[in-house]
């Protein structure tokens, strides 16, 4: 793990805000790979620029939660990754340094490309058991292999069901409206999980989101869950800054609704990722994925807070 901070950031960032790390019950952890794209990278960029865009929240009592997670966040730094071309050797190193993390802190993990949330299912998996996971996405991930590649960021959803590493039954996808083979697009509904659409949510927003959100609540009960950002379930619109967008996307209103809603399931981590700055336009990504993280943030330090 590094310690040393980007030179430009300085500790009035939010989520660079505290240095005492190891007292602090969630962290903060950049994950900066992006080896694994299918189309622009830049990815390996995001977590700077995330935390930059987070130096406006520093001051922020949370609109909806009412806490401000000051003070009880910090920032782990960026992992220590190799300049290897092996996805499996990057992937062995970003599980290595998640294990210890997740044994002393709640992780909000800042991408990279998609493909480091297997090693980091992996690794919340030893620690939690199997987890039911949230996935928002444009794209389903569930290609069962990367133009020829056994594995990409494409094919870590199909690769962690067909590991065990999260329940097929338990699995939630939620802005999904990418082209792609009718097997790879319902493979999770096929397994017995959950799929929203962009379709399916045009013109829901708000409590028109209800009934949908009870479903996930329902189906998910107490069970661990991992939640998984790729910011690209956005529509480009809200988050230009990305290596695959995908017009027709969600708008960041209903991300909200939606993150601010399933506050209430049994969450052990969060990754945020796809977050390419190199496309984006006046910042837009950066601010986004930043109140993202911050919005789950403080729904989980909200409910830390009421039960003691
Ligand atoms: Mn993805
Ligand atoms: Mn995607």
């Amino acid at each position: 793990m590094t310690t040393a901070k980007f030179a430009y950031a300085n500790n009035t960032n939010f989520f660079l805000a505290s240095e005492a790390l190891i007292a602090q019950p969630f962290a903060i952890v950049g994950v900066p790979f992006d080896g694994a794209v299918t189309n622009r990278p830049g990815a390996r960029f995001g977590p700077q620029e995330i935390r930059r865009a987070s130096l406006m929240l520093c001051d922020g009592i949370h609109p909806h939660f009412e806490v401000s997670p000051l003070g009880m966040v910090g920032d782990a730094g960026d992992m220590a990754l190799p300049n290897a071309t092996s996805l499996a050797e990057v992937r062995r190193c970003i599980e290595a340094q998640a294990a210890p993390l997740f044994a002393k802190h709640h992780c909000i993990f800042l991408g990279g490309d998609h493909s480091v949330t297997l090693p980091l299912l992996r690794a919340a998996k030893a620690r939690f058991g199997p987890l039911a996971l949230v996935h928002f996405d444009a794209h389903c991930d569930t290609w069962t292999d990367h133009f020829g590649e056994p594995s990409g960021h494409g094919t870590w959803t199909y690769e962690a069901i067909q590991e065990g590493l999260v329940s097929p039954r338990h699995t939630v996808q939620i802005g999904l409206r990418s082209s792609g083979v009718r097997a790879a697009r319902e493979y999770v509904a096929d397994q017995g999980g959950l799929i929203f659409t962009a379709r399916q949510m045009r013109g829901l927003d708000g409590s028109h989101l209800d009934a949908l959100i009870a479903q996930v609540r329902e189906r998910l009960g107490d069970r661990p869950v991992y939640l998984t950002l790729d910011i690209d379930c956005l529509d480009p619109a809200f988050a230009p800054g990305t290596g695959t967008p995908e017009p027709g996307g969600m708008s960041s209103s209903q991300l909200l609704t939606w993150l601010e809603a399933l506050a209430t399931l049994q969450c052990v981590a969060m990754d945020c990722v796809e977050v390419a700055p190199a496309y984006d336009h006046a910042e837009l990504t950066s601010h986004a994925a930043a109140t993202m993280v911050w919005t789950y943030l403080s729904g989980q330090v909200a409910k830390r807070m009421a039960t003691g």
